[in-house]
């Protein structure tokens, strides 16, 4: 018997060398369902199986990427190489480019990504003449998505009557017209969308029997990974070419289904044994990655979910250590903590930066991280997607501020004359160019001044260069007078930025907004720092050269030296680390505003901590803050729901804050009623969250705060009060001790050496914190 079937245990090692029909193998987290699928490859190559007659499909590439490796490792790359082995979008656009003449279309086809797909959309709707703020492109676009997913033609689409009453429900009743257009359009481009190489590919087998029977000839086995989150139409194309032979084995976890907003269906893995009869089963009840600590807490978790198949799932590893629960005043705070946390276990226990992975629910949370990090110096990565400044609507927002600062910014002129669209084409950009290139000016000379540069555009083009020249003027006008953060709300604001974004509210909308928001309390905190050590007017300027320090650490490619991790959980599906931060535990955040009403959601977002807890090995740690930056100003949040979801006696609860106090007499000098103004939300009113103010939460410890930390505290009260051995709660570094107070008046200065955040200089003009 070859040698590696001894690493697999009895269940496992049945699930493998089952080839005589079709199997699923379900089991929870870590029960070595990826390892099934790998082990059960290289055997089916070493029974003499060729390796193109092999298909598995992945979720991911990297998941692909990685059996590969080792798989080779077993039976030698060569054999390894001609797996076919992807994600469906990959290994079905190789079939669709082999295949176009029959589906009309051309080999080189172009995949239109997301944003090339809604474009084209925005502009049908234009063209029909239908009003934008009813048809938006990103609804209309996600419901396109739906029914290509569920195999629905325009030509079906037309007939159906549920699709057009739910249309007619929603407003929309041109859907099905514009779906047409749409699908019409992307052909005669000769481009195909990611769902329609889902489509495209179940059409082809559909429509021409003796393509799919050639395929279904040369796949003679089929395997799926993460099953759990195929869509209808990946299940149907499995089912296609698996109909002759019925060799196939899926492995999932209906614990971890966690996209079900992308059209993954749950019930797939339910109707397997359905629709194979004869299907074998297996369960998994193992776990072999993680501690009987973190197995046991993640059971008792998901137990609280009613739609489940209950399953058992143990661990003989060691007990572990409990997970420990961070609390953290802020969210800059809980920066600092899961540093410091992740410093000291790599000095005490040895272990490699490769070993951490900070997980998080929105992207827009890296950039606390990204930052506590950079301050230490430690190397990270971010996992699946762009670093926090790298991402397009942060860019786009960056090069406004360069342009205001900076108006013969180039770059800056490009990437913004259009954005958000206002009729500037590519010609008019194209010649605003040339002018500048004859009379060697800068882009933004030849724009104000067209006619002088001989720029040749007709009457209306200019009314519109008129229009973006006044707006970056306005803010021109007001940069003086105006501080970074004051400059950069109204810029995404008035700019229309705001609004673009606000259009509709598509997933990758919400992550964009929550990422200008995110922006916007980074260049709030960075004011608030600069003020604290001393400095005043905070300009803009200021925060851009702080920026494009930020960005060329970016674009350094150090290697391959060991990095910690962050992602977001969705993108942690399947993988591993020793010690996972599980942070931003807080209602609203996670589980997210948007599942507050349906229960569906809400067991979808429990599942997604579900998977998050589970990618620990040895140990994991959840924290939340009790301050979050969020609409634009200091929000408070509420521990998340899920924490008491998991049963008590494995957690290590946090410290109540603080330390004893020593003195209740409260440091009041911040009162400072006439600055009380509520500075408006980032997004203004237009989202549903609670709306607790700051003085709520420590108004019952009788502490005294600025209740916005907008309003500037004012100054002359006295603060000669604060000693040093005194100890301050400040409203971002949390509890520190005064080591020192030096200067005198507006120079009073401190010195304070904080709990998580460090040693740190106050300004006390400045500084908002409370003596405790
Ligand atoms: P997930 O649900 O998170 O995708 P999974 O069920 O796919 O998890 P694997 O990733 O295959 O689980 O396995 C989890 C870990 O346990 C891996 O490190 C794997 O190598 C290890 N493992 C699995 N089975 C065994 C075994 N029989 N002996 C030793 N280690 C094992
Ligand atoms: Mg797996």
């Amino acid at each position: 018997m070859t040698k590696y079937l001894d690493e697999l245990n009895d269940s496992q090692r049945a699930a493998v060398l089952y080839n005589e029909g079709p199997s699923l193998v379900i089991a929870g987290a870590g029960s070595g369902k990826t390892r099934v699928l790998t082990y059960k490859i290289a055997y089916l190559l070493e029974s003499g199986y060729e390796p193109w007659s092999i298909l598995a499909l992945t979720f991911t590439n990297k998941a692909a990427r990685e059996m590969k490796e080792r798989i080779a490792k077993q039976v030698g790359e060569e054999r390894a190489r001609y797996l076919w082995m992807g994600t469906f979008h990959s290994v079905f656009s190789r079939i669709l480019r082999a295949e176009a003449d029959s589906i009309g279309f051309t080999s080189n086809f172009t995949i239109y990504d997301t944003s090339d797909s809604k474009s084209l959309i925005r502009s049908i709707i234009k063209e029909m003449q239908l009003d934008e703020k009813a048809y938006k492109p990103g609804s209309v676009q996600g419901q396109i998505s739906n029914a290509k997913n569920h195999l629905v033609s325009p030509d079906a689409y037309a007939v159906n009557r549920e699709l057009r009453e739910h249309d007619n429900a929603c407003k929309m009743p041109a859907i099905s017209d514009i779906y047409r257009r749409y699908w019409d359009r992307c052909r005669q481009a000769g481009a195909m969308d990611f769902d329609d190489l889902l489509f495209y590919t179940f059409l082809l087998f559909r429509d021409f029997p003796a393509i799919l029977r050639k395929y279904q000839q040369q796949f003679k086995y089929i395997l799926v990974d993460e099953y759990q989150d195929t869509n209808f139409a990946q299940h149907s194309i499995v089912l296609q070419l698996s109909k002759e032979h019925q060799k196939v084995c899926v492995v999932g976890d209906d614990a971890q289904s966690i996209y079900s907003f992308r059209g993954a269906n749950i019930d797939n893995i339910l109707k397997f044994t359905k629709l194979y009869q004869n299907a074998k089963v297996f369960k998994l009840e193992q776990n072999y990655r993680s501690t009987k600590t973190i197995v046991r807490a993640a059971n008792s978790l998901i137990e609280k979910n009613l739609e489940q198949i209950r399953k058992e799932v143990f661990s003989e590893k060691s007990h572990g250590e409990p997970i420990e629960v961070f609390q953290a005043y802020s969210d800059v705070e809980e920066g600092d903590i899961v540093t410091n946390k992740i410093t000291e276990l790599r000095m005490s226990q040895h272990y490699s930066y490769d070993d951490f992975a900070i997980l998080y629910r929105t992207n827009a949370q890296s950039r606390i991280f990204e930052e506590a990090l950079r301050k230490r110096n430690l190397p990270y990565k971010i996992y699946g997607g762009l670093s926090f400044y790298q991402r397009k609507e942060i860019k786009d927002v960056i090069a406004y501020f360069r342009l205001i600062v900076n108006p013969n910014d180039e770059e800056a002129f490009k990437r913004i004359i259009n954005y958000p669209a206002r009729g500037i084409g590519e010609t008019t950009v194209g010649k605003l160019v040339e002018a500048a290139n004859t009379h060697s000016v800068s882009l933004w000379d030849a724009l104000c001044s067209p006619l002088e540069f001989g720029v040749n555009i007709n009457k209306g083009t200019h009314t519109k260069l008129q229009g973006f020249k006044e707006l970056i003027e306005n803010f021109i006008r007001v940069l003086p007078e105006r501080n970074a953060y004051e400059m950069a709300t109204s810029v995404i604001k008035e700019a229309g930025i705001m609004s673009e974004i606000m259009m509709d509210r598509t997933p990758e909308n919400m992550s964009r907004q929550e990422n200008l928001e995110e922006l916007a309390s980074g260049i709030h905190d960075f004011c608030a720092m600069r003020e604290e050590e001393g400095n005043e007017n905070i300009s803009l300027s200021d925060f851009l050269s702080e920026v494009s320090l930020l960005s060329d650490q970016d674009n350094d490619k150090s290697g391959d030296e060991a990095k910690i991790t962050l992602m977001t959980i969705h993108s942690a599906k399947g993988l591993e680390f020793r010690n996972v931060f599980v942070v931003g535990m807080e209602e609203n955040l996670f589980p997210s505003m948007m599942s507050g009403d349906s229960p569906r959601a809400m067991e979808e977002e429990r599942r997604l901590f579900y998977v998050a807890i589970t990618r620990a090995e040895e140990h994991c740690f959840l924290s939340y803050a009790k301050m979050r930056f969020k609409y634009g100003k200091m929000e408070f949040a509420n521990p998340s729901r899920f924490l008491s979801d998991i049963d008590p006696s494995f957690l290590q609860m946090p410290r109540e804050l603080g330390i004893t106090r020593q003195k209740e007499e409260p440091f009041s000098r911040f009162k400072s009623p006439q600055n009380k103004q509520q500075t408006p939300s980032l997004f203004g009113s237009e989202r549903e969250k609670p709306k607790q103010t700051f003085a709520k939460v420590v108004g019952p410890r009788n502490l005294t705060k600025v209740e916005n930390i907008q309003a500037k505290p004012s100054t002359g009260t006295s603060v000669t009060a604060l000693q040093s051995g005194q100890h301050i709660e400040h409203e971002r570094f949390g509890i520190g001790e005064v080591l020192k107070v030096e200067g005198s008046g507006e120079n009073l200065k401190a010195t304070v050496k904080f709990q998580n955040a460090g040693e740190k200089q106050l300004l006390l003009k400045f500084a908002r914190f409370t003596v405790i």
